[in-house]
């Protein structure tokens, strides 16, 4: 299949804000950007030439999207097969349905892994209740049990001292299928981002590391490791799932660096990822725009870090009482910069938007990110963040 060129349509199923900003790349590039998803309000609506309104398993609406679109992108990993199934008959999607099939499911994400060898934390999985005794009497110490579907930011799972806590887990989480899962003595948590082209060449990103508060992204910063060698290992790791996986588009691999100095693959994403963000400011290619070159099979851009960069989220609990936070102090300061996701309501947790600064070194960018967003949080009376390096 020849490359689709600028000037082409590209549709995006679902359209947060990974949608949104892939979007702004992509209208940038000259490509024409179709959104479907079923919030009226959805953050890349403002950048699509059409909107579909319509939940992400309406199979005759995606097949609506296809018709007018060159490629389809999924920006989330939750739309249904059958729609994806009849989307290809009009247009490609990519990552693909099987790509999609392999992540959606924690669980068969992490026997996908398991079996193809990839390092990944000791993990049992529990359908039902009569699997709870086996799993409890295989693993020691402090666990996860994390939902196989839904789960997202921390939520659909709960951490637990001892394995006599799954039942008690399990039952909080609606008795659904679960993973549990060896808590891991972590130093570092990083991620990988890579784009592979239909075609098959690849590309991956420098590592970024990750500090998580409450189970969610707090900042983040690129180059996350300075040990070459270490940054090469998490690279080829990340590139051998993409590669085994055959996927067409972005891959973003999250993983843990123990404190033994193990590197385990924690969660796979088949889209742009919250902790690539900074790649807009710091890299010679964002991930955005890597996304439109990797599903349109065009050349790869360069993903060289060029600047360390940071960015911090700005969450929900910062709009108090429905109201924006002033921005004021991140707009007058000439080292950070802005990213809102239009969201009409806030809520605790939930992604508003992000600071981004580029620094001299890793520890000012993260200095410089994350002080903007402990200001907007001081105004808020919210906790602030303590900064440590990640
Ligand atoms: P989500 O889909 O919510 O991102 P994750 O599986 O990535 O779920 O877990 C969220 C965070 O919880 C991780 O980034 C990490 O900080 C912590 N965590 C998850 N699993 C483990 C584990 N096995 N050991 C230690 N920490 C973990
Ligand atoms: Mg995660």
């Amino acid at each position: 299949m020849p490359a689709i060129l600028p000037g082409s349509t590209i549709g995006f199923l679902g359209g947060g804000q990974l949608g949104r900003m892939t979007a702004f790349a992509a209208r940038a590039m000259g490509y024409d950007v179709h959104v479907l998803d079923p919030d009226p309000g959805a953050p890349a609506r403002g950048v699509a030439t059409r909107f579909i309104e319509a939940p992400l398993d309406d199979a005759d609406a995606i097949v609506k999207l296809a018709e007018g679109c060159a490629v389809l992108m999924p920006e989330i990993e939750t739309i249904s097969a059958e729609g994806m199934a009849r989307a290809v008959a009009h247009a490609p999607v990519r990552p693909g349905a099987q790509v999609l099939h392999v992540i959606q499911d924690r669980a068969r994400q992490k026997e996908w892994l398991a079996a193809h060898g990839f390092p990944l934390t000791p993990f049992r999985v529990v359908r039902a209740e009569a699997d709870i005794e086996r799993a409890a009497s295989t693993l020691v110490g402090k666990c996860f049990v994390k939902t196989t579907t839904g789960g997202y930011d921390g939520r659909g799972q709960v951490r637990i001292e001892e394995p006599s806590g799954i039942r008690g887990a399990w039952q909080s989480l609606g008795a659904r299928p679960v993973v549990v899962e060896q808590a891991v003595e972590i130093a570092t948590e990083l991620s990988v981002m890579v784009a592979r082209r239909p075609s098959g060449s690849i590309a991956a990103f420098p590592p970024a590391a990750n500090v998580h508060v409450d189970g969610i992204l707090a900042w983040s910063v690129i180059p996350g490791v300075d040990d070459d060698a270490l940054a090469r290992r998490a690279r080829d790791l990340a590139s051998a799932i993409a590669e085994s996986l055959g996927v067409e588009g972005l891959l973003c691999a999250e993983m843990f660096l123990t404190t033994g100095g193990e590197l385990l693959v924690n969660e796979l994403a088949p889209r742009p990822h919250n902790s690539y963000h900074e790649t807009i400011e710091g890299c010679a290619t964002s991930q955005f725009e890597q996304a439109v070159r990797a599903i349109c099979d065009l050349p790869l851009g360069s993903t060289d870090s060029i600047r360390p960069a940071a960015i911090a989220n700005l969450l929900g609990e910062l709009w108090k009482d429905a109201r924006a936070p002033d921005f004021m102090p991140v707009l007058k300061s000439p080292s950070t910069r802005l990213h809102l996701y239009g969201k009409r309501s806030a809520r605790p947790g939930r992604k508003m938007g992000h600071v981004a600064a580029l620094g001299d070194t890793t520890a000012q960018a993260v200095e410089r990110a994350v002080s903007a967003r402990n200001a907007l949080a001081r105004a808020a009376a919210v906790p602030e963040w303590i900064i440590r390096p990640a």
